[in-house]
């Protein structure tokens, strides 16, 4: 099977900001560090203002915006990824 996907490791309900977490990997109380990237919702959004007539230029917008984005948890000392926040 190619599954190409990074092991995640689930510490819980996160939230689409840092949370303070245990970290599982290093065993230290962090401050997950959070990177947003664009998700289902951004490509969604996208083609829904696509289909309002927006001019292309303006359908990009929704990449720009972190709030619609996937957060990713990382831990910063071991760079662990600690859970993914999705808004689907
Ligand atoms: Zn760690």
């Amino acid at each position: 099977m190619a599954n190409a996907q990074i092991p995640v490791v689930a510490v819980g309900p996160l939230g689409d900001g840092p949370v303070q977490v245990s970290c599982p990997q290093c065993h230290q109380m962090v401050l997950t560090q959070v990177d947003y990237s664009s998700g289902l919702l951004t490509y969604l959004f996208c083609g829904g203002l696509f289909f309002c007539g927006f001019v292309l230029g303006c359908c990009l917008i929704p990449f720009c915006v972190d709030r619609l984005k996937d957060a990713k948890h990382t831990c910063p000392t071991c760079k662990t990824i600690l859970g993914v926040y999705k808004r689907l």
